[in-house]
C-alpha cells in the first residue's frame, strides 16, 4: 500500500471519524427533543404529587368524603355510568367473571382510616376463607386530596375520581385472576407470592383500564401513570424478567412491612 493512498485512506477514516461523531450528536440531540416531549407530554397527563405527609382526620371528615368524592364514583362503576364506555364495560366483564369463579357478588368495605400496614394503601383485596374482600382506605384518599388541595392541583377532583376506579378495577383484577392471599391460611406468603400476583393483576390494570385512561387523555395518580410507563417499557409482556424486577421494586419494601 502506497504512503499516499494509506493517507487518503486515514483521512477518508477521520472523515467519518468526524461524520460518526456529528451523526451521534444529532442522534442524542433528537433523542433528548424526543425526551423532553414525552416528558412533558406525562406530566400533562398525571397529577404532580408531592412528597405525602400524613394527615389524621375524623371519622366524620371520612363519612362525608366518602358521601361527596367516593361514592358517587363507585355507584358509577357499579350502575355502569362512569364516563367512559370501556371502563364500564371492564367493570361488567370482571363482574361476572368474579361471580362464575366465587359464586357470589362483589361487596366492598369501606374503612374509615389507613390501612394498618401502610398509610399509601388505597384498597385491597384477598380471601376470607374462601369469600371476596375488597376495602377502600378512605383515609388514603382523604390524605391525597387534601395534600393537592394544599398545592393548587387543579384536576384533584378528576384525578381522585379516575383514581378510585383504576383501584377497584386493580383489586378486581386480582379476584377475577384468582391472584389474591387467601387470609384464612396459616401458608406464609412470600415475597414471591406477592410479586407473582401484583405482577399479573397489574398487567390487565395497565393493559385494560390505565390504557384506556391514557388514550382519552384522564388525568391519573403519578404511581398509576409510573406503572403504566413502566408496563410500556417492558414491551407490555407479563412474563418479561424486567417487569418482574420492576413489581419487585415496588412491592418489597412494603411486603416487608407485612410481617
Ligand atoms: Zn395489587
Amino acid at each position: 500500500m502506497s504512503r499516499n493512498k494509506r493517507k487518503e485512506e486515514g483521512q477518508e477514516k477521520a472523515a467519518k471519524k468526524k461524520f460518526g461523531i456529528f451523526a451521534k450528536a444529532i442522534a442524542a440531540f433528537v433523542l433528548v427533543i424526543f425526551a423532553a416531549v414525552i416528558a412533558a407530554f406525562l406530566r400533562q397527563n398525571h397529577a404532580q404529587e408531592p412528597k405525602l405527609t400524613i394527615h389524621r382526620f375524623e371519622e366524620t371528615q371520612m363519612t362525608e368524603f366518602w358521601a361527596k368524592r367516593l361514592q358517587p364514583v363507585a355507584q358509577q362503576l357499579n350502575e355502569r355510568t362512569f364516563p367512559l364506555k370501556e371502563i364500564n364495560e371492564r367493570y361488567d366483564f370482571l363482574s361476572v367473571k368474579i361471580k362464575s369463579r366465587y359464586n357470589t357478588g362483589l361487596g366492598a368495605d369501606v374503612v374509615l382510616g389507613y390501612h394498618p400496614v401502610h398509610p399509601y394503601i388505597l384498597a385491597e383485596s384477598c380471601l376470607v376463607g374462601g369469600k371476596t374482600c375488597l376495602r377502600i382506605y378512605v383515609a388514603a384518599y382523604c390524605n391525597l386530596y387534601k395534600i393537592w388541595e394544599e398545592n393548587g392541583v387543579a384536576q384533584r377532583d378528576e384525578i381522585i375520581r379516575n383514581s378510585l376506579a383504576v383501584s377497584v378495577l386493580h383489586e378486581m383484577d386480582h379476584l377475577a385472576g384468582g391472584w389474591v392471599r387467601e387470609k384464612a391460611s396459616d401458608k406464609p406468603y412470600t415475597i414471591d407470592d406477592a410479586v407473582e400476583s401484583e405482577k399479573r393483576a397489574w398487567a390487565e390494570t395497565c393493559q385494560h383500564t390505565l390504557r384506556v385512561m391514557a388514550e382519552y387523555r384522564y388525568k391519573v395518580l403519578g404511581s398509576d401513570w409510573e406503572m403504566y410507563r413502566h408496563w410500556e417499557e417492558c414491551g407490555r409482556d407479563a412474563e418479561s424478567p424486567a417487569w418482574d424486577s420492576c413489581i419487585r421494586a415496588i412491592y418489597a419494601p412494603v411486603h416487608n412491612r407485612f410481617k
